[in-house]
């Protein structure tokens, strides 16, 4: 007789960005030169055993996305704000114990500091990729830093060095929420947090999957990946695993709203 612990999850809206939607689809079998405006998600993980969990916070600053990366317009309004975000649910930045991260693209970790007394659970070949990024100047897109912010990465080592949880693979945190490592996907040390929720496993995928059709029902590759093959096995474990997959930056996600 097993007491099953469920938790329930509730997306954050923390801006928003105009990006290519060759981004949506593997480079070379992409036809789409549109563009689209794209939601910039966290979410809240509540039930956890030592207070609220957050995975993602957004990006440090709207400015900074467009002029470092040369992407389109972002935009994050005062009701946006990870701390606004927070307060919907009662929640104070101060009381978030836990503060996963995905991975460490500017649109992912830019509000660390804004979480005062969480350990933040990143794995440690991201924070050895995001520090020494493989983009060539010349890169029309993403450029020498490679969608990873340089004020983020030095903000991790120090001030938040002390906070910092360097774990190494699949990590039971609590039971039922677990991080697994999918290397060389979207980024060198992206990982998938698995949560169990009264209606099944959700998966918060970061990007690894930017939408469930294309990218999980269909099983096409995303635009960005480092190894196309860790990419595909990646994309059916999750489809395997999951009951829900909600990505980082699909409406479909703030659509289903909260879960549990
Ligand atoms: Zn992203």
């Amino acid at each position: 007789m097993g007491l099953t612990l469920t938790y329930r999850i509730r997306p954050l809206l923390l801006g928003e960005a105009e990006v290519p939607n060759i981004l949506d689809v593997f480079w070379s079998l992409s036809t789409d030169r549109g563009r689209s405006s794209v939601p910039i998600l966290g979410f809240l993980i509540e039930g956890a055993k030592d207070g609220p969990v957050v995975v993602d916070c957004g990006m440090r600053d709207p400015k900074r996305a467009m002029e470092i990366f040369r992407l389109g317009p972002h935009s994050c309004s005062p009701e946006q704000q990870l701390t606004a975000q927070l307060a919907l649910h009662g929640v104070r930045a101060a009381d978030v114990r836990t503060l996963i991260l995905t991975h460490l693209h500017y649109d992912h970790c830019g509000n660390c500091a804004a979480l005062p007394n969480a350990r933040i659970v990143v794995q440690r070949t991201e924070l050895m990729a995001a520090a020494a990024p493989m983009g060539p100047a010349s890169l029309p897109i993403g450029g020498k830093s490679l969608f990873y912010d340089r004020a983020d990465v030095a903000e991790l080592i120090d001030p938040l060095w002390d906070r910092l949880d360097l774990i190494e693979g699949d990590c039971e945190l609590f039971p039922g929420l677990a991080c697994v490592l999918y290397a060389n996907t979207h980024t060198p040390g992206h990982q998938c947090i698995y949560v169990q929720t009264d209606s099944g496993a959700a998966a918060i995928v970061g990007d690894i999957a930017r939408k469930v059709d294309l990218n999980i029902e269909q099983a096409i590759p995303p635009g960005i990946y480092y190894d196309l093959e860790a990419m595909r096995r990646a994309l059916a474990d999750i489809a395997r695993r999951a009951d829900i997959v909600l990505p980082t930056h699909d409406w479909d996600t703030m659509k289903r709203g909260n879960i549990g």
